[in-house]
């Protein structure tokens, strides 16, 4: 089975193109940490997450220092495996959206994969409910806009063919949400969904409050009404109102949303920053358990194949910010959002920014290949042991620099007497042995230096040809 080569790892920062707001803040820059998994046949998979502005550094911070390196060697077709022990691995510090963002971008990097070397499209692959579901458009509700040009908006979309328009509520007074609601609803009649989010702006007592006065507007949901870990407020909420209650765009477990569907706290869900496709897959199954719709926040462009993979997927929000990151659009017919058909997660759909034709921000957090471990012996003359001594307890900076410049680490030379051995141990974590050596044998100082050294040594007379220090074979190692 292929195993995991190499990972890497970039942040790219997407501003939005148009303001974005809701009653708790406004996008800043869609931070997306990117992950692309190399597996040992040369099979490329590609992940992604978000953030709305702040914490993508940590993300990758936590991808690069504690979750990639643990991927070098695996089996990329053990997903399942991968995952638990990546959450595992940083339970006891980073429980919530930072690991949950992190192991998403992993997560989606190995589907991609798998979806690749099984030659089948994300929608099939993961389950293959259907080939499109309904869209509804968040573009045009932001809290900001005012009423007209909701209403314009609105009627635009119910013109192209969608089935519905998100609404942004938290305006001060309950009043005007009201009206904004309002108008909408009477200018497109009662055939046309409209959905309602507060962004987890209201306290309990007003969220009853406000649910209570659109009662007559036939709201398709109200979403995020309640700060997500206040489960009790969503209890008493739901029973107090007959409009739907979304949640999930801030829950990160499957036992948070396992809570909320027992004990009747919402009535939709909506899986996306849970972990990535392993997670999400269970808590949409779960919810087809309950009778609950899949109703999936953002990232239209990877959700519309989760949407689509389940049989209670229902709508695909429509919010185009990943255009300018990539080549192709989500394909729309008739108001549906249509699966993408090729291999993978998306449909001719490539991140441009990969290879620097677009201007935006991207930080790479460089790459994972597989580290190894090398052993090589020599002899030494032993008149020469203190000389050798002296010599490295003070090696010059630029041979230093040139040694870590060749993706050498941990580079340590042992001495064993009365025998007149010296043996090296380092650590290469660079893709091409052949090419560093190089660079480092074509080194000046690097030269100087073995000019001095060589004289000392005793090379053996077993070792390979072009060698000076025999290389060993590793037979045993324990982290
Ligand atoms: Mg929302």
């Amino acid at each position: 089975m292929a195993r995991i080569e190499r990972i890497e790892m970039r942040l790219v920062d997407i501003p939005p193109k148009v303001r974005r707001t809701d009653a708790i803040q406004s996008f800043v820059s869609q931070e997306t940490p990117i992950v692309t998994v190399t597996d040992s046949d040369g099979a490329v998979g590609t992940g992604y997450s978000y953030t709305i502005g702040t914490g993508g550094s940590s993300v990758m911070r936590l991808l690069a220092d504690h979750l990639a390196p643990r991927l070098i060697g695996r089996e990329a077709e053990r997903v399942e495996a991968i995952w638990r022990e990546l959450e595992f691995a940083t339970h006891a510090t980073t429980v919530g959206p930072i690991s949950a963002l992190a192991l998403a971008a992993i997560d989606t990097a190995l589907w991609d994969l798998r979806c690749k070397r099984r030659d089948l499209p994300l929608w099939i692959a993961a389950g293959g409910a259907a080939d499109r579901r309904p869209l509804y458009t968040t573009e045009g509700g932001w809290l900001h806009i005012d009423t007209t040009a909701l209403v314009d908006d609105a009627l635009a979309a119910r013109e192209q063919g969608f089935m519905g328009s998100k609404i942004k509520i938290g305006r001060p007074h309950v009043a005007e949400d009201y009206q904004r609601l309002a108008a909408v609803r009477s200018a497109l009649g009662p055939v046309y969904e409209i959905m309602t989010d507060a962004n987890q702006g209201f306290a309990l007592d007003e969220a009853i409050r406000r649910a209570g006065r659109f009662a007559d507007l036939d709201l398709a949901w109200i979403e995020e009404p309640l700060p997500a870990d206040d489960l009790d407020g969503h209890i008493r909420l739901a029973a107090a109102t007959t409009t739907p209650i979304a949640v999930g765009e801030s829950m990160y477990s499957i036992r948070h949303f396992r809570e909320y569907m027992t004990k009747g706290a919402c009535s939709i869900v909506q899986v996306a920053r849970i972990g990535g496709i392993t997670p999400w897959l269970k808590v949409a199954h779960a919810a087809e358990a309950f009778d609950m719709p899949v109703c999936p926040h953002f990232l239209m462009e990877l959700h519309v194949s989760l949407a689509c993979a389940v049989p209670n997927g229902k709508y695909v929000e429509y919010i185009p910010q990943l255009d300018e990151l990539t080549t192709s659009r989500l394909l729309i017919e008739n108001g549906m959002a249509v699966a993408p058909a090729a291999p993978g997660i998306r449909r001719r759909m490539e991140f441009r920014g990969f290879d620097g034709e677009e201007p935006r921000r991207i930080q790479p957090y460089g790459r994972r290949p597989a580290m190894k471990r090398m052993g090589m012996v020599i002899g030494i003359k032993p008149e020469r042991i203190a000389e050798y001594k002296r010599t490295h307890a003070a090696v010059w900076p630029e041979v230093l620099a040139k040694i870590s410049d060749c993706n050498i680490r941990n580079y340590t030379i042992f001495l064993r007497e009365p025998e007149n051995l010296l043996f090296g141990y380092f650590e290469y974590h660079g893709d091409d042995w052949a090419a560093d050596a190089g660079k480092m044998a074509a080194d000046p100082r690097t030269q100087d230096w073995w000019a001095i050294h060589e004289p000392m040594q005793a090379p053996l007379d077993t070792r390979k040809e072009g060698e000076w220090w025999a290389f060993a074979e590793e037979v045993f190692h324990h982290d």
